[in-house]
């Protein structure tokens, strides 16, 4: 949901809320018409929320997140997740700590202080 989707949701509600508690004010009053009109007014709004509700979030995702490419394309992707995988760490803190630490068991502990 898009921010001016719920700004329009806010606005309808607010606006449904607002007649149906008029409507009913009229209702004591005994101004029958008036009341009629504040309840149609209030179901407008309530449709106008349900619409914008039922609207579909917009798709950012491109349908296929796999760039087009040749096999050169592939093969630097995966020279790249191949790299990326080398500098990971099985210890504990190397993860707890955003790849900054090392635990003290950890080969690669002295590489890095
Ligand atoms: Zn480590």
């Amino acid at each position: 949901m898009t921010r001016s989707q719920t700004g329009l949701v806010v606005i309808y509600a607010c606006g449904m809320v607002a007649c149906f508690a008029r409507g009913g004010t009229f209702v004591d009053l005994g101004f029958w018409a008036a009341a009629a009109l504040m309840y149609a007014m209030g179901v407008v709004c309530l449709a106008g929320v349900l619409f914008e509700l039922s609207l579909d979030p917009q798709d950012d995702c491109p349908a296929d997140p796999v760039p087009p490419g040749g096999i050169r394309t592939r093969y630097r992707t995966y020279r790249a997740v191949r790299a990326a995988r080398r500098r990971m760490c099985p210890c504990d803190r190397y993860w707890t700590s955003i790849g900054t630490e090392h635990d003290d068991w950890c080969p690669r502990a002295r590489r890095t202080r």
